[in-house]
């Protein structure tokens, strides 16, 4: 468990998440305008999402399947009958004066997901609740000195608001549970998860109490946080000075609070409204969203493999470690890239090398795995080389960089640039021979201290420019030394 330290002891945090993720979806949640991020203002607004009167909504059948895919995926309850609400506010970015979400009667009950935590422990964190609602417009605050602006292209798109039990104990916790959530919906194809351009965006709900105790303190909520690493820093910051007010004599207010990325700190936006506030009733445009159990099933059976079910196949089927495991199906692009590499060759070699020198050398770039210079069936390519013993385990790794430089098939490579291993028993032979004959004060020494054997392979392999076949210097060396 991870506790912070006060003044009066240890505390605990207690948290849940509410994540706002955009569905996958060319057409909006009630309209058919279209989605793509990046369009010019104003330029994708339907007269539904402009809340002109008179103009009804229309449920997007695609955005309803993403929801329930995703509700399986999260292995939740899915929920055949659900009912619209309207939430009730005023802002300038909603026309229409309320936001058609779903307050009582959710498309997705209760579920649960899985989340792996740095020491190699698993946690289950229970997820209460997944509902549809539509995205408002965005005002913009920064393009004239006087004036807002209010750019529609957002109103009315789809988001699935996925809410976790307060399960989440600390700022790693809470990293971990959304790489999972993310990694879920990237493999369903519900969501792209892209924070940065606001497509997966995180409320966290944080209190404070101290430790052994279980009583739950006043919460507050830090809005729209777009990046897991600024959900880490306001999850610090926050609970830090809640600990604080608490231990000063005072109390926490329930409120809204900002994340400011620029400070690293939290500052208050308004005190907290509840539920009752909004006046949610059910929107009589919309009837209740009726769902068959055939319908969930045929969606169920179409699922793809997600990661959990990834993990526990590539830990069976080619014995990696757990950790191995986790790291590979993290992102499915990564998986995919793996399995190619892998197929009919040693798997733990091949798992070693992509989260190894592929890593090391993705993460030197700044790219991901999409953008890798070195493909898929070129990495398998070499690591073949290796097996049939065309190139020694060192020179596999010059070859490699070969690779990320020119893209080039490894094989050719090989012959460009004479990479192919010594295994004439006559030349290694002779590479020995010079290295024992230079050194008589070596191999004088080394008959008193045989760990000098070492220095003699590392000679032959400098005079053989790393391409003596490892086993036979070593092989020739000893008998050599010792005759
Ligand atoms: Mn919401």
């Amino acid at each position: 468990m991870s506790l912070i330290k006060g003044e009066t002891g240890d505390w605990e945090i207690v948290m849940g998440l509410e994540v706002h993720a955009q569905v996958v979806s060319n057409a909006k949640l009630f309209s058919g305008a279209a989605t793509a991020f990046g369009a010019d203002p104003n330029t994708q607004v339907s007269l539904v999402d402009a809340a002109m009167p008179g103009m009804l909504p229309v449920i997007n059948a695609h955005c309803v399947a993403q929801a329930v895919r995703t509700g399986l995926g999260l292995n939740a309850k899915i929920n055949l009958r659900s009912v619209f609400d309207r939430k009730n506010y005023f802002y300038a970015d909603l026309p229409a004066g309320y936001q058609i979400s779903q307050y009582k009667d959710p498309v997705v009950g209760e579920g649960a997901i899985e989340i792996e935590l740095k020491d190699g422990a698993t946690k289950t964190i229970g997820i209460e609740r997944l509902h549809l609602e539509q995205d408002a417009g965005k005002s913009l605050h920064d393009q004239h000195p006087t004036q807002s602006y209010i750019d529609l292209n957002r109103s009315g798109v789809a988001l699935m608001e996925i809410v976790s039990k307060p399960d989440l104990r600390s700022a790693d916790e809470a990293t971990a549970y959304l790489t999972k959530l993310r990694s879920i919906l990237r493999y369903l194809g519900t969501c792209d998860g892209n924070m940065e351009e606001g497509s997966m965006r995180c409320d966290v709900n944080v209190s404070v109490r101290k430790a052994g105790s279980s009583a739950l303190g006043t919460r507050c909520e830090i809005k729209n946080v777009n990046s897991i690493r600024f959900v880490r820093q306001a999850i610090e910051y926050e609970a830090r000075r809640q600990i604080e007010i608490i231990e000063g004599g005072g109390t926490i207010e329930q409120e809204t609070r900002l994340f400011d990325p620029g400070k690293g700190e939290t500052r208050s936006m308004r005190s907290k409204e509840d539920a009752h506030d909004y006046r949610y009733f059910p929107d009589p445009d919309l009837l209740p969203l009726v769902l068959s159990e055939e319908y969930v099933a045929k969606l169920k059976a179409d699922l793809p493999e997600l990661p959990d079910a990834r993990k526990a196949r590539f830990v069976n089927a080619y014995g990696l470690s757990g950790y191995d495991a986790s790291v590979l199906v993290a992102e499915k692009e990564t998986a995919a890239f793996f399995e190619t590499v892998a197929r009919g060759r040693d798997a733990k070699q091949a798992a070693n090398w992509v989260t190894g020198d592929l890593f090391g050398m993705l993460n030197r770039r700044g790219v991901g795995i999409e953008q890798s210079p070195v493909s898929a069936e070129h990495l398998g390519k070499l690591l073949d080389l290796i097996a049939d013993g065309t190139i020694s385990g060192r020179i596999a790794k010059d070859l490699f960089a070969a690779m990320e430089e020119t893209g080039k098939d490894p094989a050719v490579l090989v012959e460009e640039r004479g990479l192919r291993q010594v295994t004439d028993t006559g030349a290694i032979e002779a590479a020995v021979r010079a290295v024992i004959d230079a050194n008589p004060d070596k191999v004088a020494a080394y008959k008193a201290k045989p760990s000098m054997f070492g220095w003699f392979v590392g000679q032959v392999m400098k005079s053989t420019g790393g391409k003596a076949n490892p086993k036979a210097v070593n092989d020739l060396l000893k008998k050599m030394l010792e005759g």
